[in-house]
């Protein structure tokens, strides 16, 4: 049996980033908390709980006598500029994962409201990364989702900058922009889509054309992943794990070719693990 590996599987440069820095710091054997989990896998964030990290929801949570001896880690979804006043009034030691595109976005919205501009981000008003990102112009700016809103905007006559969730649909964008370009004249748009995603789910669905079997590796709740597990199985069976362990080969019964692809929060050693567990049980399988 042959096993393809789809590029762009697993974590993206961001996550990856972010990843390292904390590895790094566990390596080094810091006392460390992270503001919220470091990705959405159950997996890692029991391999970091072992390793004695814990997660906190916000700064406010941690006792004053811990605040000079534990550090704290920004995920890759960054967060609102009061984390790092409130870090610095408490003399926290800050490392910061935020994704440096997800840093980009932050900054331009932070120097265009400085300038007086209406802020417009499109994206999912919940998702921290958004609210990282409103963060940073005051809580100022005006959140959509959909086309529809835009007509119902109610803005200040002055200039609007517009930046996009980093995971935003860009074919709802497109829209969107467009609809925004066509009511308003003195508009800056910034598409800050990040390519990530599209080059992922690219990425396997060409492999799910070329294989005649697919294994999706991530978390059952993870959207991502389940998104890839939809767009492999229109074209190959596919199944959807997230280990090894959920791998019992009766699938894999004569298959040649088989693809693997991995969600955003999946990491390396996982993908690796299952490749291992086909591999050493080749014999069971076919
Ligand atoms: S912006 Fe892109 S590279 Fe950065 S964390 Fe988000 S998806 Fe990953």
């Amino acid at each position: 049996m042959k096993i393809l590996v789809a590029e762009h599987s697993g974590f993206c440069y961001g996550v990856k980033r972010a990843v390292k820095i904390l590895d790094d710091l566990v390596l080094a054997q810091e006392k460390i908390h992270t503001l919220g989990p470091i990705i959405h896998n159950d997996q890692v964030t029991k391999y970091y709980e072992d390793q004695g990290v814990k997660i906190i929801k916000e700064l406010s949570e941690m006792h004053a006598s811990e605040t000079s001896e534990i550090g704290v880690v920004i995920r890759s979804h960054g967060a609102p500029k009061s984390v790092y006043d409130e870090a610095e009034q408490k003399g926290l030691k800050i490392y910061d994962a935020t994704c440096p595109y997800v840093k980009k976005i932050q900054n331009k919205v932070s120097t265009y409201a400085s300038k007086g501009y209406n802020i417009i981000i499109v994206g999912n008003a919940f998702h921290p990364e958004v609210i990282g990102i409103n963060g940073w112009c005051d809580y100022q700016a005006v959140i959509i989702d959909h086309i529809d809103q835009v007509d119902l905007l109610e803005l200040s006559a002055r200039p609007i900058c517009v930046v996009a969730q980093t995971t935003f649909n860009m074919k709802k964008w497109d829209e969107i922009s467009d609809a925004l370009k066509a009511r308003y004249s003195d508009i800056s748009i910034y598409n800050t889509i990040c390519l990530a995603t599209e080059q992922r789910q690219n990425a396997c669905l060409e492999l799910a054309k070329k294989v005649d079997y697919m294994i999706v590796v991530g978390g059952k709740h993870s959207s991502n992943t389940i998104k890839l597990a939809e767009i492999c199985s229109k074209y190959v069976p596919t199944t959807h794990i997230e280990t090894k362990d959920d791998l019992n080969g009766d699938e894999l019964i004569g298959k040649k070719v088989v693809g693997i692809t991995a969600g955003a929060s999946t990491p390396d050693w996982i993908i690796q693990s299952v490749i291992l567990k086909i591999e050493n049980e080749g014999e069971v399988f076919f």
